[in-house]
Formats: structure tokens, sequence, C-alpha cells
């Protein structure tokens, strides 16, 4: 792993870094690494299966409606950029990487040599 994807790993080395930066007067160079924060946080969209039961997590802006001690309880969600998901169906929650992903029914592209494909 060479210096610049420690850094795009780890936000607080991001932010510092973008800050020293700015205080030696290299505004072009933070002004890079902003950039490489701000595509950092762009969830990756992907096909992602819970690795316990195996359901397809779907990221979508919705509500939960549970009972809990006797009272409705309706949890919004509008879907931030989020690295660890939550299976809905077992509760299982677990990060397929490093970077904020978002799972999807499809993903855009397809390949010649692709033998599956999500239909
Ligand atoms: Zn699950
Ligand atoms: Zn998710």
């Amino acid at each position: 792993m060479n210096a610049i994807e420690v850094i795009v790993l780890n936000d607080f080395a991001l932010y510092m870094a973008i800050e020293a930066l700015e205080n030696l007067g290299q505004d072009s160079l933070a002004e890079g690494l902003k950039a490489i924060q701000g595509s950092a946080r762009v969830p990756i969209p992907m096909i992602l299966h819970c690795p316990k039961c195996h359901t397809q997590h779907i990221d979508a802006p919705g509500e939960t409606i549970e009972v809990r001690g006797g009272e409705v309880c309706v949890d919004k969600w509008d879907n931030p950029p989020h690295r660890s998901h939550k299976c809905q169906k077992c509760n299982t929650t677990w990060r397929p990487a490093d970077v904020c992903t978002t799972g999807v029914a499809r993903i855009e592209t397809k390949g010649k040599a692709d033998t599956w494909s999500p239909e």
C-alpha cells in the first residue's frame, strides 16, 4: 500500500494533510487532496449480499417500523454514504470494502466474457 492509499483510507489523516498544506500556502496541493477526499465519500455501486444469510442488500432511502417496548417506532433512513451495511433480514452488519459502497440491484455495465448478470 503506498502513502496516498493510506491517506485516502484515513479520513482524519487526509483532513490533517489538507490543513497542513493550506497552512504552508500549498493551495493547489490542498485542492487536489480535497478532490480525493470528496471522491472517497462517493459510494461505489455494488451487488452486495449478506455474508451470513446471503440475502441481497439494496440501499435505498426508506423507513422501518418496529414495535419496541409497546411503542410503535418509525426509523427514517435517508441512505447517507456508509461503509458498513446492516442486513435487513438477519441484522448482520459487515463491511465489504474500506470505502463507501452502496448495494444496488444491478450495475451499469456488462463484460463481454461475463457468465453471470443480475436478472
Ligand atoms: Zn443477513
Ligand atoms: Zn447498506
